[in-house]
């Protein structure tokens, strides 16, 4: 399945991320998806899940944003922000837009915990 692949892809990310700054485990991650990036929320969570056991990730949480697809019109120049993907320009009607994301799977952020930290916080 197309989710399985991805979260693959984002635990390796992630575990790269937490081995690089010493992170005891993973508490938070989240990623930001373009809204036709093909994504189906519901199957990465499930995929999340699934894959997550026995990575830095078994404790952490998936939060998946959706981003707003942005598209530029070639004929007046607007951009327009538009979650359903009707590619047309709402202001002067033009079909002929140019797509500026909504393709993107973007990981946007990991909440971490690191072992360092805890032990300077409690010495
Ligand atoms: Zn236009």
């Amino acid at each position: 399945m197309h989710e399985f692949s991805i979260v693959q892809s984002i635990l390796d990310t992630v575990e790269g991320y937490a081995r690089q700054s010493s992170a005891s485990s993973v508490k938070r991650v989240v990623i930001r998806a373009g809204a036709i990036s093909g994504i189906e929320p519901h199957l990465l969570q499930i995929a999340f899940d699934t894959f997550k056991g026995h990575t830095v990730c078994s404790e952490a949480a998936l939060e998946i944003i959706i981003e707003p697809l942005k598209v530029e019109c070639c004929s007046c120049s607007k951009i327009a922000e538009n979650t359903n993907p009707l590619f047309r320009c709402p202001f002067c009607g033009s079909t002929d837009v140019r797509l500026l994301n909504g393709e993107d799977l973007i990981l946007e952020r990991i909440e971490m915990e690191s072992s360092d930290a805890e032990t300077q916080d409690s010495p």
